[in-house]
């Protein structure tokens, strides 16, 4: 007897409807698998057959034969024990045939028969309702993961045993039975920019910078609270959409980290690798790439604490997701295209002691700082917008009472102002925020002031500014003057602009 039942597999981020075929005949018992599998697949056939045993499930002495078609995609993983398992039970003629129309099943399955959860359930599930399918059997601890996709019914099963109870009558298994978690609503946000005092600089240009999405390096001494400063940016972003919610929640689906009771990520991602971090870790690795710290920092904040300690290597492979807002991995397997479009925000010392250009403090010779700044590639400067300066606070910074401490919801506001200006100038094109003005349409959305072009003349002479500097400072300034809600940009929004422009050597300054 044939049988079949849909499952899925996932390539990359990609997930792909698989007919999962099984056939059982008379003949020598073997079990035989076919249909591009990787050796994880292909060790199902020692699951699925302890797993019946412990399941009281006796099948006929057979020959049983599966396929898992399309042929031409690579399938790796457990995921496929659950359907393989109901199509040889359907094929078997215990439980009717009938039963698996119209219906998706994914799941590990362990020796005693009960199922185990597994990565990529909710890409999987926005598969399934796509195509029409009406029910998904998905392992129960996946299940809220499952039902947060509208459209099908995700039932949740915790063993073989279930599954067959649900196919064969209907009954539903316990999981399904109660109701998932409600999505939390709000973030919890638990670090505020009011918990730092001064840093008000820093502050402005980490408005500018969410404001227009341009790309921010902190440079200062150890304990002037870069990465206290850095970890606040995220609590400026604005809220996900429902469509860029699901959109980050795959990825993290597939990449095993989604929270399973709460399976829809809701806050935008902060990701901060450590210096040592492999470039694979970075960009993505494996034989069918996971997503790396880039991909998963889509759509959110890439923060790269102490920048010079990162191998060159590892910095190189930043310039193409900087560029593109993708990041392309190519394999023996494929070649696979990844979202990566994430804010940029890096820190580092200004040399190795940290201190410099305090000479009281610092001890480094002139060639060791030059060559610790060097350890960052200028291409990769070329990509940063804004460089801003963190000094340590003064003593009447820190007691100030007279000031309260700007707050995130303050810098929120102003930054979703900008976005509402930026979404209205770019309506009809791909472009969405000032940092992706392409230089040749430069001309066309940051319009000057006749004071402002004459400044602008001078610093590009005085300076002796590269034309990617050039444009840099304009689109900037475009951010600069929609917060102050200017159409033209005036002198003053250049002149801020030019200030976080990062010297052609960092020793030059101040
Ligand atoms: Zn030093």
């Amino acid at each position: 007897m044939y049988s079949q039942i849909l499952s899925a597999a996932i390539c990359g981020l990609d997930v792909v409807p698989i007919r999962v075929e099984a056939d059982v005949g008379s003949g020598l018992p073997q079990f035989i698998m076919v249909g591009y599998l990787n050796s994880q697949v292909k060790e199902s056939s020692d699951r699925v057959l302890t797993a019946f045993q412990n399941s009281n499930l006796q099948l006929p002495v057979s020959r049983i034969t599966i396929n898992l078609s399309p042929g031409d995609v690579p399938k790796s993983g457990t995921r496929f024990d659950l359907p393989i398992a109901l199509a040889v039970l359907a094929a078997s003629q215990m439980i009717p045939q009938t039963s698996l129309h119209s219906v998706m099943a994914i799941g590990e399955l362990s020796l005693n028969g009960s199922v185990n959860g597994i990565n990529g359930v909710l890409p999987s599930t926005i598969e399934a309702q796509k195509a029409g399918v009406r029910q998904i059997l998905v392992p129960a601890e996946n299940l809220s993961e499952a039902r947060a996709v509208k459209g099908i019914e995700a039932i949740g099963v915790a063993s073989l045993t279930e599954a067959l109870a649900f196919l064969r009558n209907g009954d539903l298994p316990p999981a399904s039975l109660k109701d998932s978690p409600p999505p939390i609503d709000q973030v919890s946000r638990s670090v505020d920019f009011k918990d730092i005092r001064g840093q008000e600089d820093v502050k402005r240009a980490a408005i500018i910078a969410v404001s227009g999405f341009h790309n921010l390096l902190l440079i200062g001494s150890p304990g002037a609270g870069k990465s206290m400063l850095a970890k606040r940016i995220p609590t400026i972003l604005p809220p996900l959409s429902l469509e860029e919610s699901l959109e980050i929640s795959r990825i993290y689906s597939i990449a095993g980290l989604l929270d399973p009771h709460h399976p829809i990520v809701e806050s935008r991602p902060f990701r901060s690798p450590h210096h040592t971090a492999t470039p694979q870790a970075i960009v993505g690795g494996g034989r069918i790439p996971l997503p790396g710290d880039v991909t998963l920092a889509h759509r959110g904040v890439l923060f790269l604490d102490e920048l010079p300690e990162f191998s060159r290597t590892t910095l190189e492979t930043l310039r193409q997701p900087l560029e593109d807002r993708t990041i392309t991995i190519s394999r023996t397997s494929g070649t696979y295209c990844y979202p990566a479009d994430f804010l940029l925000l890096a820190a580092m010392n200004p040399c190795p002691c940290g201190y410099y250009p305090d000479r009281n403090r610092c001890t480094c010779t002139a060639s060791q700082i030059q060559r610790y700044q060097n350890r960052v590639s200028r291409p990769l400067l070329d990509r940063i917008d804004l460089t801003c300066f963190c000094r340590e606070i003064s003593y009447d910074e820190l007691t100030g009472q007279d000031k309260a401490p700007t707050s995130s919801e303050q810098m929120r506001a102003e930054v979703s102002r900008v976005h509402k200006i930026e979404e209205d100038r770019f309506q009809g094109t791909p472009l969405r925020f000032n940092s992706e003005i392409p230089p040749a349409q430069i001309d066309r959305f940051c319009v000057l002031t006749p004071d402002a072009k004459e400044r602008l003349k001078d610093a590009y002479q005085k300076l002796g500014c590269s034309v990617r500097t050039y444009h840099r400072i304009l689109r900037t300034a475009r951010t600069i003057a929609d917060l102050e809600g200017c159409d033209l940009i005036g002198e003053d929004h250049i002149l801020e602009a030019i200030h976080y422009q990062t010297p052609a050597e960092l020793l030059t300054f101040h």
